[in-house]
Protein backbone atom coordinates (compact mmCIF):
# COMPACT_ATOMS: atom_id res chain seq x y z
CA UNK A 1 0.00 0.00 0.00
CA UNK A 2 1.57 3.45 -0.99
CA UNK A 3 1.65 6.02 1.37
CA UNK A 4 -1.07 8.37 1.39
CA UNK A 5 -2.74 11.73 3.32
CA UNK A 6 -6.57 12.35 3.21
CA UNK A 7 -7.58 15.77 4.76
CA UNK A 8 -10.68 15.61 6.72
CA UNK A 9 -10.97 19.49 7.72
CA UNK A 10 -8.93 22.57 7.18
CA UNK A 11 -9.00 22.20 3.36
CA UNK A 12 -10.64 24.77 1.59
CA UNK A 13 -11.50 26.27 4.65
CA UNK A 14 -9.34 27.46 8.09
CA UNK A 15 -11.08 25.43 10.70
CA UNK A 16 -10.79 21.58 11.71
CA UNK A 17 -7.28 20.36 10.82
CA UNK A 18 -7.24 16.99 10.36
CA UNK A 19 -5.43 15.49 8.41
CA UNK A 20 -4.52 11.65 8.33
CA UNK A 21 -1.69 9.49 7.13
CA UNK A 22 -1.88 5.90 6.10
CA UNK A 23 1.28 4.09 6.35
CA UNK A 24 2.10 1.17 4.13
CA UNK A 25 1.87 -1.12 6.66
CA UNK A 26 -1.63 0.06 7.15
CA UNK A 27 -1.23 1.97 10.12
CA UNK A 28 -2.86 5.54 10.23
CA UNK A 29 -1.27 8.85 12.04
CA UNK A 30 -3.63 11.53 12.64
CA UNK A 31 -2.19 15.35 12.57
CA UNK A 32 -4.47 16.96 14.69
CA UNK A 33 -8.00 16.81 15.17
CA UNK A 34 -9.67 20.22 15.46
CA UNK A 35 -13.19 21.22 15.71
CA UNK A 36 -14.76 23.24 12.70
CA UNK A 37 -16.03 27.04 13.72
CA UNK A 38 -18.16 29.56 12.63
CA UNK A 39 -20.39 27.83 9.98
CA UNK A 40 -23.33 28.29 11.52
CA UNK A 41 -25.44 24.64 11.34
CA UNK A 42 -22.99 23.28 8.99
CA UNK A 43 -19.48 23.46 11.67
CA UNK A 44 -22.20 20.75 14.02
CA UNK A 45 -22.84 18.50 10.86
CA UNK A 46 -19.21 18.31 10.12
CA UNK A 47 -18.13 17.90 14.37
CA UNK A 48 -20.24 15.35 14.30
CA UNK A 49 -18.83 13.01 11.08
CA UNK A 50 -14.77 12.35 11.41
CA UNK A 51 -14.76 10.74 7.67
CA UNK A 52 -12.50 8.08 9.25
CA UNK A 53 -13.19 5.22 11.92
CA UNK A 54 -11.14 6.95 15.79
CA UNK A 55 -10.74 3.37 17.07
CA UNK A 56 -8.55 3.33 13.78
CA UNK A 57 -5.97 5.71 14.44
CA UNK A 58 -2.69 4.14 15.69
CA UNK A 59 -1.30 7.91 17.18
CA UNK A 60 -2.13 11.26 16.98
CA UNK A 61 0.32 13.78 16.88
CA UNK A 62 -0.91 17.37 17.84
CA UNK A 63 0.60 20.79 16.80
CA UNK A 64 -0.85 23.62 19.07
CA UNK A 65 -3.59 23.75 21.50
CA UNK A 66 -6.06 25.68 19.60
CA UNK A 67 -9.41 24.35 19.20
CA UNK A 68 -9.68 24.88 15.99
CA UNK A 69 -6.84 21.83 15.84
CA UNK A 70 -7.35 20.27 19.01
CA UNK A 71 -11.18 20.59 19.80
CA UNK A 72 -12.81 17.16 18.63
CA UNK A 73 -9.74 15.04 20.60
CA UNK A 74 -12.51 14.20 23.14
CA UNK A 75 -15.03 13.23 20.51
CA UNK A 76 -12.36 11.04 19.45
CA UNK A 77 -12.07 9.82 22.89
CA UNK A 78 -15.57 9.51 23.15
CA UNK A 79 -16.11 7.15 20.06
CA UNK A 80 -13.13 5.31 20.93
CA UNK A 81 -9.53 6.39 20.23
CA UNK A 82 -6.94 5.11 22.93
CA UNK A 83 -3.88 5.49 21.13
CA UNK A 84 -0.86 8.02 22.46
CA UNK A 85 -1.29 11.67 21.83
CA UNK A 86 1.66 13.14 21.41
CA UNK A 87 2.36 16.99 21.83
CA UNK A 88 4.64 19.41 23.68
CA UNK A 89 4.13 20.07 27.60
CA UNK A 90 3.26 23.51 27.23
CA UNK A 91 0.22 22.52 24.62
CA UNK A 92 -0.69 19.63 27.00
CA UNK A 93 -1.12 22.08 29.43
CA UNK A 94 -2.87 24.27 27.48
CA UNK A 95 -5.70 21.76 26.15
CA UNK A 96 -6.54 20.73 29.72
CA UNK A 97 -8.14 24.13 30.16
CA UNK A 98 -9.04 24.84 26.91
CA UNK A 99 -11.14 21.31 25.85
CA UNK A 100 -12.44 21.53 29.49
CA UNK A 101 -13.88 24.94 28.81
CA UNK A 102 -15.13 23.89 25.47
CA UNK A 103 -16.75 20.89 26.85
CA UNK A 104 -18.28 23.21 29.95
CA UNK A 105 -19.59 25.69 27.28
CA UNK A 106 -21.05 23.00 25.14
CA UNK A 107 -22.40 21.26 28.38
CA UNK A 108 -24.09 24.51 29.33
CA UNK A 109 -25.45 25.43 25.94
CA UNK A 110 -27.29 22.13 26.06
CA UNK A 111 -28.64 22.60 29.34
CA UNK A 112 -29.92 26.06 28.37
CA UNK A 113 -31.33 24.46 24.97
CA UNK A 114 -33.31 21.86 27.32
CA UNK A 115 -34.49 23.92 29.64
CA UNK A 116 -36.18 26.36 27.05
CA UNK A 117 -37.65 23.48 25.22
CA UNK A 118 -39.00 22.31 28.93
CA UNK A 119 -40.57 25.68 29.45
CA UNK A 120 -41.85 26.12 25.90
CA UNK A 121 -43.76 22.98 25.90
CA UNK A 122 -41.36 21.64 22.82
CA UNK A 123 -39.68 18.27 22.45
CA UNK A 124 -36.03 19.01 22.74
CA UNK A 125 -34.82 18.80 18.88
CA UNK A 126 -30.97 19.69 19.81
CA UNK A 127 -29.00 16.62 19.94
CA UNK A 128 -26.48 16.53 23.01
CA UNK A 129 -22.97 18.19 23.16
CA UNK A 130 -19.59 16.65 21.16
CA UNK A 131 -18.61 15.57 24.78
CA UNK A 132 -18.76 16.34 28.20
CA UNK A 133 -16.00 16.41 30.76
CA UNK A 134 -15.33 13.13 31.62
CA UNK A 135 -14.22 13.09 28.13
CA UNK A 136 -11.42 15.68 28.32
CA UNK A 137 -10.42 13.50 31.58
CA UNK A 138 -9.78 10.22 29.75
CA UNK A 139 -8.30 12.19 27.07
CA UNK A 140 -5.86 14.14 28.97
CA UNK A 141 -4.38 10.48 30.30
CA UNK A 142 -3.46 9.83 27.08
CA UNK A 143 -0.91 12.55 25.95
CA UNK A 144 2.80 12.13 25.98
CA UNK A 145 5.26 14.88 26.17
CA UNK A 146 8.08 15.16 23.42
CA UNK A 147 9.94 18.39 23.89
CA UNK A 148 11.21 20.67 21.04
CA UNK A 149 14.10 19.55 18.79
CA UNK A 150 14.15 15.66 20.38
CA UNK A 151 13.67 12.93 17.70
CA UNK A 152 11.08 10.42 19.16
CA UNK A 153 10.09 6.93 17.99
CA UNK A 154 6.43 7.13 18.62
CA UNK A 155 6.14 4.05 16.25
CA UNK A 156 7.95 1.55 14.73
CA UNK A 157 9.69 2.99 11.97
CA UNK A 158 8.03 6.58 12.50
CA UNK A 159 10.64 9.21 14.07
CA UNK A 160 8.61 12.17 15.17
CA UNK A 161 10.05 15.78 15.76
CA UNK A 162 8.59 19.10 17.22
CA UNK A 163 10.18 22.15 16.10
CA UNK A 164 9.14 25.45 17.51
CA UNK A 165 6.90 27.44 15.15
CA UNK A 166 6.27 31.22 17.18
CA UNK A 167 2.46 30.92 16.76
CA UNK A 168 1.57 30.64 20.97
CA UNK A 169 2.83 29.05 23.64
CA UNK A 170 4.10 25.40 23.07
CA UNK A 171 3.44 25.37 19.05
CA UNK A 172 5.08 23.44 16.44
CA UNK A 173 5.45 21.82 13.50
CA UNK A 174 5.70 18.40 12.93
CA UNK A 175 8.31 16.64 11.38
CA UNK A 176 7.93 12.85 10.65
CA UNK A 177 10.86 10.44 9.39
CA UNK A 178 8.92 7.48 8.31
CA UNK A 179 10.75 3.93 7.59
CA UNK A 180 9.69 1.16 5.44
CA UNK A 181 10.66 -1.43 2.98
CA UNK A 182 10.29 1.29 0.18
CA UNK A 183 12.99 3.71 1.90
CA UNK A 184 12.35 6.91 3.83
CA UNK A 185 9.77 9.39 3.78
CA UNK A 186 9.82 12.81 5.41
CA UNK A 187 6.71 14.31 5.63
CA UNK A 188 6.44 18.14 7.31
CA UNK A 189 3.40 19.61 8.86
CA UNK A 190 3.56 23.52 9.52
CA UNK A 191 0.81 23.32 12.54
CA UNK A 192 0.04 27.44 12.40
CA UNK A 193 3.29 29.41 11.43
CA UNK A 194 3.84 32.19 13.94
CA UNK A 195 5.70 35.99 13.23
CA UNK A 196 9.18 36.68 12.85
CA UNK A 197 8.24 40.15 14.71
CA UNK A 198 8.50 41.26 18.14
CA UNK A 199 6.13 38.67 20.11
CA UNK A 200 6.40 36.91 23.48
CA UNK A 201 7.47 33.50 21.69
CA UNK A 202 10.46 32.86 19.49
CA UNK A 203 10.23 33.29 15.58
CA UNK A 204 9.63 30.00 13.89
CA UNK A 205 12.66 27.69 13.44
CA UNK A 206 13.70 26.52 10.24
CA UNK A 207 12.94 22.04 9.58
CA UNK A 208 14.86 19.63 8.36
CA UNK A 209 14.60 18.97 4.30
CA UNK A 210 11.44 17.40 3.70
CA UNK A 211 9.98 15.34 0.94
CA UNK A 212 6.42 15.88 1.52
CA UNK A 213 4.73 19.60 3.20
CA UNK A 214 1.42 20.02 4.54
CA UNK A 215 1.35 24.12 4.88
CA UNK A 216 -1.15 26.12 6.25
CA UNK A 217 -2.38 29.68 4.54
CA UNK A 218 -4.04 31.65 6.09
CA UNK A 219 -2.66 34.94 5.04
CA UNK A 220 -1.45 33.31 1.78
CA UNK A 221 -2.49 36.73 0.00
CA UNK A 222 -1.45 39.57 2.00
CA UNK A 223 1.00 40.65 4.08
CA UNK A 224 0.16 42.89 7.58
CA UNK A 225 1.22 45.77 7.76
CA UNK A 226 4.77 46.82 8.70
CA UNK A 227 5.79 46.37 12.12
CA UNK A 228 7.34 49.50 12.86
CA UNK A 229 4.77 51.24 15.33
CA UNK A 230 2.81 48.84 15.89
CA UNK A 231 3.74 48.94 19.68
CA UNK A 232 2.62 52.57 19.88
CA UNK A 233 -0.57 51.97 17.61
CA UNK A 234 -2.73 50.37 21.16
CA UNK A 235 -1.39 52.98 23.39
CA UNK A 236 -2.66 55.21 20.28
CA UNK A 237 -6.24 53.76 20.77
CA UNK A 238 -6.21 53.55 24.84
CA UNK A 239 -5.73 57.40 24.31
CA UNK A 240 -8.25 58.36 21.65
CA UNK A 241 -10.86 56.18 23.34
CA UNK A 242 -10.65 56.22 26.90
CA UNK A 243 -9.38 59.79 27.60
CA UNK A 244 -10.48 61.70 24.52
CA UNK A 245 -13.64 60.23 24.34
CA UNK A 246 -14.08 58.73 27.81
CA UNK A 247 -15.89 55.69 26.00
CA UNK A 248 -14.93 51.67 26.83
CA UNK A 249 -12.22 50.12 24.37
CA UNK A 250 -14.09 46.21 24.24
CA UNK A 251 -11.45 43.81 22.50
CA UNK A 252 -12.35 40.55 21.63
CA UNK A 253 -9.41 38.64 22.23
CA UNK A 254 -8.45 34.44 21.56
CA UNK A 255 -7.67 33.71 25.73
CA UNK A 256 -4.87 31.96 24.46
CA UNK A 257 -2.24 33.70 23.54
CA UNK A 258 -3.40 37.13 22.32
CA UNK A 259 -4.83 38.14 25.75
CA UNK A 260 -1.47 37.49 27.13
CA UNK A 261 0.22 39.49 24.20
CA UNK A 262 -2.19 42.55 24.79
CA UNK A 263 -1.54 42.46 28.76
CA UNK A 264 2.27 42.38 28.18
CA UNK A 265 1.89 45.34 25.96
CA UNK A 266 -0.20 46.95 28.16
CA UNK A 267 2.45 45.80 31.49
CA UNK A 268 5.13 47.71 29.09
CA UNK A 269 3.16 50.98 28.76
CA UNK A 270 2.81 50.80 32.49
CA UNK A 271 6.70 50.01 33.33
CA UNK A 272 7.51 52.87 30.95
CA UNK A 273 4.87 55.31 32.77
CA UNK A 274 2.78 55.61 29.86
CA UNK A 275 -0.43 53.95 30.57
CA UNK A 276 -3.22 56.20 31.24
CA UNK A 277 -5.18 55.62 34.65
CA UNK A 278 -7.93 53.34 33.21
CA UNK A 279 -9.59 50.30 34.61
CA UNK A 280 -8.08 46.71 32.20
CA UNK A 281 -10.86 43.83 32.78
CA UNK A 282 -9.78 41.00 31.56
CA UNK A 283 -13.16 39.32 31.58
CA UNK A 284 -12.33 35.40 31.18
CA UNK A 285 -11.38 32.56 33.55
CA UNK A 286 -9.79 30.79 30.63
CA UNK A 287 -7.35 33.71 29.98
CA UNK A 288 -6.96 33.82 33.87
CA UNK A 289 -6.22 30.07 33.62
CA UNK A 290 -3.86 30.31 30.26
CA UNK A 291 -1.99 33.27 31.91
CA UNK A 292 -1.00 31.05 34.32
CA UNK A 293 0.58 28.75 31.94
CA UNK A 294 2.24 31.37 30.31
CA UNK A 295 3.69 32.17 33.70
CA UNK A 296 4.69 28.60 34.25
CA UNK A 297 6.50 28.28 30.73
CA UNK A 298 8.36 31.38 30.98
CA UNK A 299 11.36 29.57 29.92
CA UNK A 300 9.80 29.14 26.31
CA UNK A 301 9.18 33.01 25.79
CA UNK A 302 11.83 34.90 23.56
CA UNK A 303 15.32 35.84 25.37
CA UNK A 304 14.31 39.22 25.65
CA UNK A 305 11.02 38.78 27.20
CA UNK A 306 12.73 36.61 30.32
CA UNK A 307 15.08 39.70 30.90
CA UNK A 308 12.26 41.29 31.25
CA UNK A 309 11.01 38.87 33.84
CA UNK A 310 14.28 40.08 35.84
CA UNK A 311 12.90 43.26 36.04
CA UNK A 312 9.48 42.62 36.59
CA UNK A 313 8.56 39.00 37.74
CA UNK A 314 4.66 39.48 36.60
CA UNK A 315 4.54 40.42 33.05
CA UNK A 316 0.93 40.00 32.30
CA UNK A 317 -0.06 42.20 35.23
CA UNK A 318 0.01 45.97 36.53
CA UNK A 319 -2.13 48.25 39.05
CA UNK A 320 -5.27 48.61 37.47
CA UNK A 321 -5.86 45.27 35.84
CA UNK A 322 -8.63 43.14 37.39
CA UNK A 323 -8.56 39.40 36.34
CA UNK A 324 -12.43 38.31 36.23
CA UNK A 325 -13.76 35.08 37.12
CA UNK A 326 -17.43 35.21 38.26
CA UNK A 327 -19.85 35.66 36.21
CA UNK A 328 -21.88 38.28 38.42
CA UNK A 329 -18.81 40.23 38.40
CA UNK A 330 -18.76 40.17 34.31
CA UNK A 331 -22.90 41.20 34.20
CA UNK A 332 -21.49 44.07 36.85
CA UNK A 333 -19.65 45.35 33.80
CA UNK A 334 -22.21 45.90 31.76
CA UNK A 335 -23.81 48.77 33.55
CA UNK A 336 -20.30 50.03 34.58
CA UNK A 337 -20.29 53.57 33.85
CA UNK A 338 -16.70 55.39 32.51
CA UNK A 339 -14.13 54.68 30.48
CA UNK A 340 -12.55 51.17 30.51
CA UNK A 341 -10.37 48.57 28.65
CA UNK A 342 -11.98 45.13 28.54
CA UNK A 343 -10.29 42.36 26.87
CA UNK A 344 -12.91 38.89 26.47
CA UNK A 345 -13.37 35.88 24.30
CA UNK A 346 -14.21 34.81 21.79
CA UNK A 347 -11.89 36.71 19.37
CA UNK A 348 -14.49 35.74 16.68
CA UNK A 349 -17.15 36.99 19.09
CA UNK A 350 -19.13 34.04 17.98
CA UNK A 351 -19.36 33.12 22.27
CA UNK A 352 -18.16 33.90 25.40
CA UNK A 353 -18.41 36.95 27.31
CA UNK A 354 -17.16 39.16 24.99
CA UNK A 355 -21.27 39.06 23.07
CA UNK A 356 -22.30 41.09 26.52
CA UNK A 357 -19.78 43.45 26.26
CA UNK A 358 -20.89 44.48 22.63
CA UNK A 359 -24.23 44.06 23.05
CA UNK A 360 -24.08 46.85 26.03
CA UNK A 361 -20.93 48.70 23.84
CA UNK A 362 -21.94 49.04 20.14
CA UNK A 363 -24.77 51.57 20.72
CA UNK A 364 -22.38 54.32 22.14
CA UNK A 365 -20.50 56.37 19.24
CA UNK A 366 -18.10 56.97 22.01
CA UNK A 367 -16.74 53.54 22.29
CA UNK A 368 -14.83 51.31 19.76
CA UNK A 369 -14.64 47.58 19.43
CA UNK A 370 -10.85 46.55 18.29
CA UNK A 371 -10.76 43.56 16.39
CA UNK A 372 -7.05 42.46 16.66
CA UNK A 373 -7.54 39.10 15.29
CA UNK A 374 -8.56 36.40 12.09
CA UNK A 375 -12.17 36.45 12.38
CA UNK A 376 -12.89 33.37 9.75
CA UNK A 377 -15.83 34.12 7.57
CA UNK A 378 -19.45 33.71 8.87
CA UNK A 379 -18.24 34.71 12.03
CA UNK A 380 -19.88 37.51 14.18
CA UNK A 381 -16.58 39.20 14.12
CA UNK A 382 -16.33 38.81 10.04
CA UNK A 383 -19.70 40.25 9.78
CA UNK A 384 -18.65 43.33 12.26
CA UNK A 385 -15.67 44.18 10.34
CA UNK A 386 -17.79 44.74 7.16
CA UNK A 387 -19.34 47.89 9.68
CA UNK A 388 -22.76 47.15 9.45
CA UNK A 389 -25.68 49.84 10.47
CA UNK A 390 -27.23 46.96 12.79
CA UNK A 391 -26.67 43.75 14.07
CA UNK A 392 -28.83 40.82 15.02
CA UNK A 393 -27.91 39.93 18.84
CA UNK A 394 -30.28 37.98 21.30
CA UNK A 395 -32.95 38.28 18.86
CA UNK A 396 -32.61 42.20 19.04
CA UNK A 397 -31.22 45.02 16.50
CA UNK A 398 -27.95 46.45 18.35
CA UNK A 399 -27.36 49.94 16.13
CA UNK A 400 -23.52 49.54 15.37
CA UNK A 401 -22.46 53.66 16.68
CA UNK A 402 -19.48 52.53 18.32
CA UNK A 403 -15.93 52.15 15.88
CA UNK A 404 -14.76 49.44 14.65
CA UNK A 405 -10.64 49.52 14.78
CA UNK A 406 -8.24 46.93 13.62
CA UNK A 407 -4.79 46.00 14.64
CA UNK A 408 -3.69 43.11 12.47
CA UNK A 409 -0.20 43.51 13.66
CA UNK A 410 -1.39 41.37 17.09
CA UNK A 411 -1.92 38.43 14.42
CA UNK A 412 -0.49 35.08 15.99
CA UNK A 413 -0.28 33.79 12.06
CA UNK A 414 2.91 34.59 9.60
CA UNK A 415 1.87 36.80 6.24
CA UNK A 416 2.59 35.87 3.02
CA UNK A 417 6.39 36.62 3.15
CA UNK A 418 6.83 35.08 6.44
CA UNK A 419 5.24 32.09 5.09
CA UNK A 420 7.50 31.87 1.87
CA UNK A 421 10.67 32.67 4.50
CA UNK A 422 9.44 30.06 6.73
CA UNK A 423 9.35 26.97 3.35
CA UNK A 424 12.70 28.94 2.71
CA UNK A 425 14.72 26.81 4.37
CA UNK A 426 13.51 24.31 1.92
CA UNK A 427 15.58 23.14 -1.64
CA UNK A 428 12.26 23.30 -3.47
CA UNK A 429 14.02 20.54 -6.33
CA UNK A 430 14.03 18.17 -3.26
CA UNK A 431 10.49 18.77 -2.42
CA UNK A 432 8.03 16.27 -4.33
CA UNK A 433 4.59 17.91 -3.54
CA UNK A 434 3.49 20.75 -0.76
CA UNK A 435 -0.27 20.61 0.07
CA UNK A 436 -1.63 23.69 1.25
CA UNK A 437 -3.86 23.58 3.46
CA UNK A 438 -5.75 26.02 6.57
CA UNK A 439 -6.77 29.09 4.16
CA UNK A 440 -9.50 30.42 2.20
CA UNK A 441 -9.40 29.59 -1.59
CA UNK A 442 -8.18 32.67 -2.91
CA UNK A 443 -5.28 32.55 -0.15
CA UNK A 444 -4.13 29.04 -1.17
CA UNK A 445 -4.42 29.79 -4.40
CA UNK A 446 -2.15 33.09 -4.28
CA UNK A 447 0.20 31.22 -2.35
CA UNK A 448 0.52 28.54 -4.29
CA UNK A 449 1.05 30.48 -7.34
CA UNK A 450 4.11 32.10 -4.87
CA UNK A 451 5.78 29.01 -4.37
CA UNK A 452 5.39 28.04 -8.21
CA UNK A 453 7.71 30.99 -8.53
CA UNK A 454 10.34 29.85 -5.98
CA UNK A 455 10.55 26.35 -7.57
CA UNK A 456 8.02 24.73 -5.60
CA UNK A 457 6.21 22.59 -8.53
CA UNK A 458 3.67 20.70 -7.56
CA UNK A 459 1.08 22.17 -5.08
CA UNK A 460 -1.90 20.45 -4.65
CA UNK A 461 -5.07 22.69 -2.79
CA UNK A 462 -6.90 19.60 -1.04
CA UNK A 463 -10.82 19.55 -0.37
CA UNK A 464 -12.22 18.02 1.74
CA UNK A 465 -12.24 14.31 2.30
CA UNK A 466 -9.75 14.29 -0.24
CA UNK A 467 -6.66 11.60 -0.70
CA UNK A 468 -3.65 11.43 -1.99
CA UNK A 469 -1.28 8.73 -2.44
CA UNK A 470 2.36 10.18 -2.11
ZN1 LIG B 1 -3.52 28.31 15.88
Amino acid sequence: MPLSITFHGAAGTVTGSKHLLGLPDGRRVLLDCGMFQGEGPASDALNRRFGFNPEDIDALVLSHAHIDHSGLIPRMVAEGFRGPIYATEATRDLCEILLADSAYIQESDYRYDAKRAKKQGKAMTEIGPLYDSGDVAATMDLFRLVPYATPTVILPGVELTFIDTGHILGSASVHLTISGREGVRRISFSGDVGRYVDRLVPPPQPFPQADIIICESTYGDRDHPAAEGYEAELLGHVKRICVEQNGRLVIPAFSVGRTQELLHQLNKYFNQGLLPRVPVFVDSPLSVNATGIYRKHSALLRPEIRKELERDPDLFGFPGVEFVREASRSKELNGRKGPSITIAASGMMDAGRIRHHLFHSLGDPANAVLIVGFCAPGTFGARLLERPSTVNMYGEEVQVRASILTMDSYSAHADRSELLKWIGCQDPSLVRKVFLVHGADNSRENFRDLLNGQGFRRVELPRQGQRFEV
